[in-house]
């Protein structure tokens, strides 16, 4: 009987891609046909995905931008993509279609992506790391991305979207926040009464940072050039906010704030131009955590800085199946409401990417791609 029903299902799917290609469905998507500037970026009308067995086709309501998406477009040594590509990792919207091995998800659900893909099978996928996968992509890398009215994924990478947020709130959870939660949480193994000092307030995982951490009970430090910028996150929970452009010296400020003892944790998002600094405000046994590279992926090191004080440097990317879990469990149970700088038609992308590219922005910037 097994056997019968599943013949029946490989025939449907076999009329469903006949199908599919005849009609061969248009949808809008911006895609990128070399690595180069914004000009790059085009919305074309394209065939829309068709889904395996193991996947589900979304119908992508919102979606929002992160650095990943400039380095993508940009290309990077190393960087294989296939062209035309499309771009966008981040998404909230509902199942439109499921393949036949698709189980615990329906038509119409709505979810938000983890656009974190692994093997599920190497040694890390088995402890559990997905991250630290021998074969780790992301969803617009390796694979076509979400700024499309339609995107094919695994069924496993999407989760029910958390009730209380609409789509364009959703869309701006999944990349930044799972990100920042394993920074502090998996990684620093942030404790609550500790100090975290947060270089560069504005950008998405920053943001994420100040929040999470202000929700795991620390005391925040944040910096960032612009007063405007700094106003809004005292607003949002910073303890104590410093303008790195007009202070006299950062170290001290910093210094007079933690009465000399300096930070538990250091939160870098930014790399080469952050590094001595970090070494100079962490407190003796203190952690610093760094996951991008947006002004440089080269600094020295003191290392007389780093054995004496007896510092953790922790590296991190995105997070594991777990941290996503952990994120958005937490996340909802607060009613946390993701920071958004602002909600763009999908149209206006090139604004919304120039504006991230020029780090003007104030939290998640999201892109409304169907109704
Ligand atoms: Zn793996």
């Amino acid at each position: 009987m097994k056997r019968v029903q599943q013949m029946a299902r490989d025939i449907e799917g076999v009329f469903k891609f006949i199908f599919h290609l005849k009609e061969s469905r248009q949808m809008k998507a911006a895609v990128i046909d070399k690595h180069g500037g914004l000009e790059c970026v085009r919305i074309e009308n394209i065939a829309e995905p068709i889904a395996n067995e193991n996947e589900v086709i979304l119908d992508v309501r919102s979606a929002a931008l992160n650095h990943l998406d400039i380095w993508v477009r940009k290309g990077r040594p190393g960087l294989k993509i296939e062209m035309p590509h499309i771009l966008g990792s981040d998404a909230a919207g509902v199942v439109v279609e499921a393949g036949s091995k698709v189980h615990g998800i329906s038509i119409g659900d709505e979810v938000i992506l983890n656009p974190g893909l692994s093997c599920g099978y190497c040694e890390n996928c088995y402890r559990g790391q997905q991250s630290q996968c021998a074969s780790f992509g992301v969803v617009g890398m390796t694979r076509p991305g979400t700024f499309a009215e339609k995107v094919a994924v695994p069924f496993y990478n999407v989760r029910p979207k958390p009730s209380y947020l609409d789509f364009d709130q959703a869309a701006a959870l999944p990349l930044a926040y799972q990100t920042a939660w394993r920074m502090l949480m998996s990684r620093a193994k942030l404790k609550a009464g500790e100090t975290v000092l947060i270089h560069g307030i504005g950008g998405g995982v920053a943001l994420a940072g100040l929040q999470l951490a202000k929700l795991a009970g620390a005391e925040v430090i944040v910096t960032s050039s612009s007063d405007d910028k700094l106003s809004r996150a005292r607003e949002i929970g910073a303890d104590y906010t410093i303008n790195y452009k007009t202070v006299d010296n950062l170290v001290q400020s910093i210094k007079e704030i933690t009465h000399g003892r300096g930070v538990d944790i250091v939160f870098d998002t930014a790399g080469a131009e952050t590094w001595n600094i970090d070494f100079a405000i962490v407190r003796r046994g203190g952690r610093i955590v760094l996951c991008g590279t947006t002004t440089g992926a080269e600094a020295r090191t003191n290392l007389q800085l780093l054995y004496w004080n007896q510092l953790t440097i922790l590296g991190s990317t995105m997070g594991s199946n777990e941290d996503f879990r952990q994120m958005l469990k937490a996340v909802a149970a607060a009613k946390l409401v993701p920071v958004i700088d602002s909600i763009n038609l999908f149209e206006n992308i090139h604004d919304a990417m120039r504006k991230m590219e020029e780090g003007e922005q104030f939290g998640k910037i999201v892109l409304k791609i169907s109704k």
